[in-house]
């Protein structure tokens, strides 16, 4: 569990903050408002973490904010309607926040209207977590009307008010709950954890774009194998594919979780590596096209055997491209059966990427307009020459040098002679 390092005195985080945030806050306050840093950066503020982003609230209507900044820095008007407005200020993007009170919810993921309050309180009631509802203002300290100084120190995530009414809200709060689970190592006190199981049926109706965005940084925490092995249930709602596989693809699952690099697509590939149909799955929760070839290289390789000698290691690399054996290796390492091998093989690509090898058509040292000044057709049989060529030279048949390559697609072709 992350330790809490200060007890009542803001960690350095907070008092020693970047100039551009000191900045932004002053500003707001030299135009009469009250500013203060909320939410993720207050949090890990005081657990001693440094904070992913930096979120203000104001006083200040998103007209005022952008007073304040038009003179000194970029202001993007992001959410005006719900009373945001990102300022980039020294290369730092901050977005500020109207104090708000969230309305209605009717359909469970974002309120219907949003009133404004002067109520620095009200703004943090209407956030999910205590520990996420703490405000802090450089002179006056850390505002802390829900306890969530004390359930931070205690490692605790407890919704702020009635846990069930405010997953019934808005929805995608369960998933952020074993988010922070996995993130923090915190656990859920017991009327989170009773409202998560309770409500995580209303996840269906949260958009695939949502879930996505807090499932990514779920994977990617520290407790991720935790999470999944408390709450199977939770990622069954929008992977019902989870529960078709038997227990010990799940127990595999948390393994892997926990024994991998964060990076999305390899504990993605951990997560869905016992799965029917992964394509599926992450077309339907709209992963880009990039990270879906990235995972499914992974899960359908999973079980490949990568032994650690070089010229095994330049085919994989020219059927997969470096990027992709690389998280391949995380991934099996993350395996018990694996592990060994891929550490193995890992050295031995590090010794063939830094030796230079050929191992792209773009390395060859002859091109198709070398072959087609051969005498060779212009079309399809240049490009399966070049990857003939290229099968050879990463066999270690052949030396890449240009009058090798040219006299083996002479040698193809039975052409006589030549430059
Ligand atoms: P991170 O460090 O990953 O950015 P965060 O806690 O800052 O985590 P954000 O999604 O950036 O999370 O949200 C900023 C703050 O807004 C949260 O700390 C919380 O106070 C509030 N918040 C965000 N999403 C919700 C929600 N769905 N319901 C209630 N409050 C929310
Ligand atoms: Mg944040």
């Amino acid at each position: 569990m992350t330790t809490y390092r200060t007890s009542g005195i803001p960690a350095r985080i907070l008092t020693e903050l970047p100039g551009a945030v000191r900045r932004a806050l002053s500003l707001l306050e030299e135009s009469g408002h009250r500013a203060y840093l909320v939410g993720g950066c207050v949090r890990d503020g005081l657990l001693g973490r440094t904070p992913g982003d930096w979120d203000l609230a104001a006083d200040a209507l998103p007209e005022e904010t952008a007073a304040c900044f038009v003179s000194c820095a970029r202001v993007i008007p992001t959410g005006v309607r719900h009373g945001t407005v990102t300022v980039l200020l020294d290369g730092v993007a901050m977005e500020i926040t109207t104090f708000r009170v969230d309305g209605q919810y009717s359909d469970m993921r974002r309120p219907d209207s949003v009133a404004f309050t002067a109520d620095i309180r009200e703004d943090l009631a209407r956030r999910d977590f205590t520990v996420n509802a703490m405000a802090y203002r450089p002179g006056e300290g850390v505002f802390d009307p829900f306890g969530g100084e004390a359930d931070l120190r205690a490692g605790i995530l407890r919704c702020v008010g009635e846990a069930d009414v405010r997953f019934r809200e808005d929805a995608l709060r369960i998933l952020r709950a074993l988010r922070f689970r996995s993130q923090l190592g915190f656990h859920l006190d017991a009327a989170a954890a009773r409202g998560v199981l309770e409500n995580r049926r209303l996840l269906e109706r949260v958009s695939a774009e949502r879930i996505t965005h807090e499932l990514d940084k779920l994977l990617c925490g520290r407790y991720a194998a935790e999470t999944l092995r408390e709450y199977p249930e939770v990622f069954e709602v929008f992977i019902p594919e989870l529960a078709s596989g038997d227990a010990g693809a799940l127990e595999r699952a948390g393994y892997v979780l926990g024994h991998t690099v964060p990076v999305r697509e390899v504990r993605l590939a951990a997560l869905l590596g016992g799965c029917e149909g992964v394509r599926e799955i992450l077309t339907r929760l709209r992963y880009d096209r990039a990270a879906i070839q990235h995972v499914l290289a992974l899960t359908e390789n999973r079980e490949a055997v990568i032994p650690p000698r070089e010229r095994e290691i330049r085919r994989w690399l020219s059927r997969l491209g470096e990027e992709r054996l690389r998280l391949l290796l995380e991934f099996q390492k993350g395996e018990a059966s694996r592990a060994h091998e891929a550490k193995e093989a890992e050295a031995v690509l590090n010794r063939v990427i830094a030796s230079g090898a050929c191992v792209t058509l773009a390395g060859l040292a002859a091109g198709g307009e070398d072959l087609l000044a051969m005498g060779l057709p212009r079309g399809p049989v240049i490009g399966r020459t070049l990857s003939h060529l290229l099968a050879r030279v990463v066999d270690g048949d052949i030396p890449n040098t240009r009058g090798v390559l040219l006299a083996e697609a002479r040698r193809l072709w039975n052409i006589e002679g030549g430059r």
